[in-house]
Protein backbone atom coordinates (compact mmCIF):
# COMPACT_ATOMS: atom_id res chain seq x y z
CA UNK A 1 0.00 0.00 0.00
CA UNK A 2 1.02 3.71 -0.44
CA UNK A 3 2.20 5.48 2.10
CA UNK A 4 -0.64 8.41 2.94
CA UNK A 5 -0.19 11.51 4.94
CA UNK A 6 -2.60 12.26 7.37
CA UNK A 7 -3.33 15.98 8.76
CA UNK A 8 -2.62 15.91 12.73
CA UNK A 9 -5.93 17.75 13.38
CA UNK A 10 -7.81 15.35 11.81
CA UNK A 11 -6.02 12.68 13.59
CA UNK A 12 -6.49 14.47 16.59
CA UNK A 13 -9.92 14.62 15.96
CA UNK A 14 -10.39 10.90 15.20
CA UNK A 15 -8.33 9.79 18.43
CA UNK A 16 -10.91 12.21 20.00
CA UNK A 17 -14.08 10.42 18.68
CA UNK A 18 -12.47 7.15 18.74
CA UNK A 19 -11.51 6.69 22.65
CA UNK A 20 -14.53 9.09 23.51
CA UNK A 21 -11.54 11.62 25.51
CA UNK A 22 -14.41 13.97 26.67
CA UNK A 23 -16.03 11.06 28.71
CA UNK A 24 -13.37 11.08 31.53
CA UNK A 25 -12.02 13.10 34.07
CA UNK A 26 -8.36 12.41 33.87
CA UNK A 27 -4.64 13.78 35.31
CA UNK A 28 -3.64 14.75 32.41
CA UNK A 29 -5.22 16.51 28.78
CA UNK A 30 -5.62 13.51 26.46
CA UNK A 31 -5.05 14.41 22.71
CA UNK A 32 -2.16 16.43 21.29
CA UNK A 33 0.01 17.71 23.94
CA UNK A 34 2.97 19.08 21.61
CA UNK A 35 2.48 20.25 17.97
CA UNK A 36 4.50 19.56 15.72
CA UNK A 37 4.33 19.31 11.73
CA UNK A 38 0.99 19.33 10.08
CA UNK A 39 1.53 16.26 7.70
CA UNK A 40 2.03 13.13 9.10
CA UNK A 41 2.85 9.99 7.50
CA UNK A 42 5.06 8.11 10.18
CA UNK A 43 3.43 7.28 13.78
CA UNK A 44 6.01 5.68 16.52
CA UNK A 45 4.16 4.36 19.82
CA UNK A 46 5.29 3.70 22.89
CA UNK A 47 4.36 3.43 26.57
CA UNK A 48 5.75 6.57 28.10
CA UNK A 49 7.29 9.97 26.43
CA UNK A 50 10.60 9.53 27.46
CA UNK A 51 13.61 10.97 25.91
CA UNK A 52 15.07 7.70 24.69
CA UNK A 53 11.16 7.03 23.01
CA UNK A 54 11.97 10.61 21.25
CA UNK A 55 15.22 9.56 20.34
CA UNK A 56 13.88 6.53 18.54
CA UNK A 57 11.33 8.23 17.24
CA UNK A 58 14.11 10.90 15.54
CA UNK A 59 16.28 7.69 14.19
CA UNK A 60 12.57 6.04 12.71
CA UNK A 61 11.80 9.60 10.90
CA UNK A 62 8.30 9.61 12.99
CA UNK A 63 6.17 12.55 12.50
CA UNK A 64 4.17 12.06 15.64
CA UNK A 65 4.44 9.80 19.01
CA UNK A 66 1.91 8.35 20.27
CA UNK A 67 2.34 7.62 24.23
CA UNK A 68 -0.17 6.47 27.23
CA UNK A 69 1.97 8.83 29.75
CA UNK A 70 2.61 11.61 28.21
CA UNK A 71 3.31 15.49 29.83
CA UNK A 72 1.16 17.97 31.92
CA UNK A 73 0.25 15.75 34.91
CA UNK A 74 -1.95 17.61 37.26
CA UNK A 75 0.05 18.73 40.58
CA UNK A 76 3.56 18.61 38.76
CA UNK A 77 6.11 21.95 38.33
CA UNK A 78 4.29 23.46 35.37
CA UNK A 79 7.91 25.06 34.73
CA UNK A 80 9.60 23.66 31.16
CA UNK A 81 13.14 23.16 33.02
CA UNK A 82 15.53 19.92 33.18
CA UNK A 83 14.12 17.17 31.38
CA UNK A 84 10.88 18.27 31.10
CA UNK A 85 12.48 20.87 28.49
CA UNK A 86 14.63 18.32 26.96
CA UNK A 87 11.61 16.39 25.57
CA UNK A 88 9.74 19.18 24.81
CA UNK A 89 12.79 20.99 23.00
CA UNK A 90 13.68 17.42 21.18
CA UNK A 91 10.15 17.25 19.87
CA UNK A 92 9.82 20.82 18.84
CA UNK A 93 13.16 20.78 17.22
CA UNK A 94 12.34 17.89 14.88
CA UNK A 95 8.38 19.00 14.47
CA UNK A 96 7.15 15.74 16.00
CA UNK A 97 3.71 15.59 17.36
CA UNK A 98 2.88 14.19 20.95
CA UNK A 99 -0.50 12.77 20.89
CA UNK A 100 -1.09 11.07 24.45
CA UNK A 101 -4.21 8.65 26.41
CA UNK A 102 -4.26 8.19 29.54
CA UNK A 103 -7.32 6.67 31.18
CA UNK A 104 -9.48 6.58 28.01
CA UNK A 105 -6.65 4.66 26.45
CA UNK A 106 -6.99 2.32 29.16
CA UNK A 107 -10.65 1.67 29.13
CA UNK A 108 -11.39 1.28 25.76
CA UNK A 109 -13.08 -1.83 24.98
CA UNK A 110 -11.45 -3.35 21.83
CA UNK A 111 -8.22 -1.09 22.02
CA UNK A 112 -7.59 -0.41 25.75
CA UNK A 113 -5.09 -1.75 28.15
CA UNK A 114 -7.51 -3.88 30.29
CA UNK A 115 -9.32 -5.47 27.26
CA UNK A 116 -6.13 -5.98 25.52
CA UNK A 117 -3.74 -7.66 28.81
CA UNK A 118 -7.46 -9.40 29.30
CA UNK A 119 -6.96 -11.62 25.46
CA UNK A 120 -2.73 -11.76 26.18
CA UNK A 121 -3.71 -13.58 29.68
CA UNK A 122 -6.60 -15.33 28.07
CA UNK A 123 -8.85 -13.28 30.40
CA UNK A 124 -12.55 -13.55 30.01
CA UNK A 125 -13.77 -10.31 31.00
CA UNK A 126 -17.98 -10.03 32.71
CA UNK A 127 -18.31 -7.15 34.64
CA UNK A 128 -16.61 -4.29 36.06
CA UNK A 129 -16.05 -2.51 39.72
CA UNK A 130 -14.58 0.82 41.59
CA UNK A 131 -15.12 4.46 40.59
CA UNK A 132 -15.62 4.83 37.13
CA UNK A 133 -15.49 1.01 36.34
CA UNK A 134 -11.99 1.35 35.93
CA UNK A 135 -11.30 -2.63 37.36
CA UNK A 136 -12.25 -5.20 34.87
CA UNK A 137 -13.75 -8.20 36.25
CA UNK A 138 -13.85 -11.63 34.96
CA UNK A 139 -12.08 -15.38 34.80
CA UNK A 140 -9.51 -17.23 33.77
CA UNK A 141 -9.41 -19.63 30.53
CA UNK A 142 -10.34 -23.10 31.53
CA UNK A 143 -7.19 -24.92 33.47
CA UNK A 144 -5.89 -22.07 34.73
CA UNK A 145 -7.66 -22.44 38.31
CA UNK A 146 -4.71 -21.44 40.87
CA UNK A 147 -3.03 -18.53 41.94
CA UNK A 148 0.06 -20.25 40.69
CA UNK A 149 -1.03 -21.56 37.70
CA UNK A 150 -2.40 -17.73 36.68
CA UNK A 151 0.91 -16.18 37.65
CA UNK A 152 2.52 -18.64 35.29
CA UNK A 153 0.39 -17.86 32.27
CA UNK A 154 1.16 -14.13 33.50
CA UNK A 155 5.17 -14.75 33.10
CA UNK A 156 4.47 -16.33 29.68
CA UNK A 157 2.29 -13.58 28.08
CA UNK A 158 4.67 -10.70 29.76
CA UNK A 159 8.18 -12.10 30.22
CA UNK A 160 8.32 -11.32 33.35
CA UNK A 161 7.62 -13.43 36.17
CA UNK A 162 4.69 -11.51 38.33
CA UNK A 163 5.03 -10.98 42.51
CA UNK A 164 2.89 -12.38 43.93
CA UNK A 165 1.11 -12.28 47.47
CA UNK A 166 -1.00 -15.09 48.01
CA UNK A 167 -1.04 -18.78 48.06
CA UNK A 168 -0.05 -20.47 44.80
CA UNK A 169 -2.38 -23.41 45.27
CA UNK A 170 -4.80 -21.28 46.59
CA UNK A 171 -7.66 -21.93 43.95
CA UNK A 172 -9.47 -18.72 41.71
CA UNK A 173 -12.57 -17.31 41.51
CA UNK A 174 -13.31 -14.34 39.94
CA UNK A 175 -10.33 -12.36 38.84
CA UNK A 176 -10.13 -8.47 39.02
CA UNK A 177 -7.66 -6.32 37.00
CA UNK A 178 -6.60 -3.43 35.95
CA UNK A 179 -3.52 -2.29 34.11
CA UNK A 180 -0.78 -0.27 35.16
CA UNK A 181 -0.31 1.63 39.03
CA UNK A 182 -3.79 0.27 40.02
CA UNK A 183 -3.25 -1.48 43.21
CA UNK A 184 -5.40 0.66 45.42
CA UNK A 185 -8.19 -1.29 43.60
CA UNK A 186 -7.50 -4.03 45.27
CA UNK A 187 -10.11 -3.45 48.07
CA UNK A 188 -12.63 -3.12 45.51
CA UNK A 189 -11.76 -5.78 43.63
CA UNK A 190 -12.34 -7.67 47.47
CA UNK A 191 -15.58 -5.89 47.56
CA UNK A 192 -16.40 -6.82 43.96
CA UNK A 193 -15.73 -10.24 44.84
CA UNK A 194 -12.67 -11.42 43.50
CA UNK A 195 -10.22 -13.90 44.81
CA UNK A 196 -7.21 -12.62 43.02
CA UNK A 197 -6.15 -9.15 41.69
CA UNK A 198 -3.47 -8.27 39.10
CA UNK A 199 -2.23 -4.55 38.14
CA UNK A 200 1.01 -3.54 37.59
CA UNK A 201 2.73 -1.81 40.88
CA UNK A 202 3.08 -3.03 44.84
CA UNK A 203 3.57 -0.93 47.86
CA UNK A 204 4.02 -2.17 51.32
CA UNK A 205 0.23 -1.62 52.44
CA UNK A 206 -1.04 -3.60 49.61
CA UNK A 207 1.27 -7.43 51.30
CA UNK A 208 -1.12 -6.80 54.27
CA UNK A 209 -4.46 -6.00 52.64
CA UNK A 210 -4.32 -9.01 50.21
CA UNK A 211 -2.75 -11.73 53.32
CA UNK A 212 -5.64 -10.32 55.57
CA UNK A 213 -8.43 -10.46 53.24
CA UNK A 214 -6.87 -13.77 51.51
CA UNK A 215 -7.54 -12.65 48.21
CA UNK A 216 -3.94 -12.51 46.30
CA UNK A 217 -2.35 -9.56 44.48
CA UNK A 218 -0.05 -10.11 41.39
CA UNK A 219 1.95 -7.23 40.77
CA UNK A 220 2.71 -7.65 36.78
CA UNK A 221 4.52 -4.81 36.17
CA UNK A 222 3.26 -1.19 35.69
CA UNK A 223 5.00 -0.54 32.14
CA UNK A 224 4.59 -4.31 30.83
CA UNK A 225 0.85 -4.27 31.49
CA UNK A 226 0.53 -1.65 29.59
CA UNK A 227 2.38 -1.83 26.52
CA UNK A 228 -0.31 -3.68 24.51
CA UNK A 229 -3.26 -0.86 24.65
CA UNK A 230 -0.89 2.07 22.15
CA UNK A 231 -0.14 -0.66 20.23
CA UNK A 232 -3.43 -1.96 19.59
CA UNK A 233 -4.29 1.85 18.59
CA UNK A 234 -0.97 2.37 16.91
CA UNK A 235 -2.02 -0.41 14.14
CA UNK A 236 -5.62 0.89 14.18
CA UNK A 237 -4.32 4.31 12.86
CA UNK A 238 -1.92 2.69 10.34
CA UNK A 239 -4.81 0.76 8.89
CA UNK A 240 -7.21 3.49 8.93
CA UNK A 241 -5.28 6.17 7.64
CA UNK A 242 -2.87 3.76 5.48
CA UNK A 243 0.32 5.47 7.67
CA UNK A 244 3.20 3.58 9.04
CA UNK A 245 3.21 2.63 13.08
CA UNK A 246 6.27 1.15 14.40
CA UNK A 247 5.80 0.25 18.19
CA UNK A 248 9.18 0.94 20.00
CA UNK A 249 9.52 -1.10 23.88
CA UNK A 250 12.08 1.08 26.02
CA UNK A 251 12.18 -1.62 28.68
CA UNK A 252 11.08 -0.60 32.47
CA UNK A 253 11.60 -2.93 34.92
CA UNK A 254 8.50 -1.51 36.88
ZN1 LIG B 1 0.33 3.87 33.57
Amino acid sequence: MEQQIVDRNELDAFLAQTLNIARFRDYCPNGLQVEGRAGIATIVSGVTASQALIEAAIQTGADAILVHHGYFWRGEDARIVGVKQRRIGSLLAHGINLFAYHLPLDMHPELGNNVQLASRLGLQADGRFGEDDLGWLGRAAAGVDTVGALAGVVEAALGRAPQVIGDPAQALGRIGWCTGAAQNLLGDAIAAGATAYLSGEISEPTVHLARETGVAYLACGHHATERYGVQALGEHLAQRFGIAHYFIDIPNPV
